[in-house]
């Protein structure tokens, strides 16, 4: 039986911030913080060179119809939670933290905080006790729970014309 460590393949040449972390059974990428952040600080400034019309599980939405490729290209292996510790202000082009982020910890957004309305939706498995379960876009998401989350500038137009 192979051990945890043979199964995680470590690439830390992308970014002096951040390594990804590839599970190699799960055939599954990561992204996990080499330095640590205070809350509320900027983790790492991004821009897009693509823009693409449709959404796909590796893009971000700025507007309507216009969803970026990140660059650098790393910052796309942040995986989903419901308890995120950070979030794409696409307006200031900015990755800020939501709370402390200690070395060696999973880097995590919360995928509607910029998804509308989501082309891959999935079954979250975060773990975390205010797991919100199938993950679909703020379109989808109650008035409850909006108030604990921050949106982009994007998403917050869409809920105020939705009459949030
Ligand atoms: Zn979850």
């Amino acid at each position: 039986m192979s051990n945890q460590s043979n199964q995680i393949v470590i690439d830390s040449s992308q970014s002096e911030i951040a390594e990804i972390r590839t599970n190699l059974v799960k055939n599954h990428r990561s992204l996990y913080s080499r330095k640590a952040f205070k809350a509320h600080s900027v983790v790492a400034e991004f821009d897009w060179t693509q823009i693409h019309s449709k959404p796909s599980y590796l893009t971000v939405q700025i507007s309507e119809k216009e969803h970026i490729e990140l660059v650098p290209t790393y910052l796309e292996c942040i995986n989903h939670s419901c308890d995120p510790n950070s979030f794409f202000d696409t307006t200031s082009k900015q990755l800020v933290s939501l709370k402390d982020i200690a070395v060696g910890e999973e880097i995590t957004f919360f995928y509607p905080s910029a998804e509308w309305d989501m082309d891959q939706i999935f079954q979250c498995d975060c773990g975390c006790s205010n797991c919100l379960g199938v993950i679909k876009g703020a379109k989808y998401l109650d008035d409850r729970c909006l108030k604990n989350y921050r949106f982009t500038d994007f998403i917050k137009q869409k809920l105020t014309s939705r009459g949030v």
